[in-house]
């Protein structure tokens, strides 16, 4: 049962960093600023916290995108 491809509207459950609870997420695209950096990266999939609208993770699916972008 394992999904491998998330795509924007999907939902999932996880622990939010902000809320120190499990909360129910949303993916969606947004700009993601890349740790360490000053490089923002437009129209990454994301998952948001439904609670506090924390982008909580990114998938593994979003990371050669950011690699792409950034990376320098
Ligand atoms: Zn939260």
């Amino acid at each position: 049962m394992r999904k491998e491809e998330w795509k924007s509207g999907d939902e999932g459950s996880g622990q939010c960093q902000h809320c120190k609870t499990m909360v129910k997420t949303r993916y969606e695209h947004r700009t993601v600023r890349m740790g360490g950096t000053q490089v923002d990266v437009p129209d990454v999939l994301v998952a948001v916290c439904t609670v506090c609208d924390h982008t909580m993770k990114i998938p593994r699916q979003s990371f050669a995108q950011l690699r792409e972008t950034g990376g320098k």
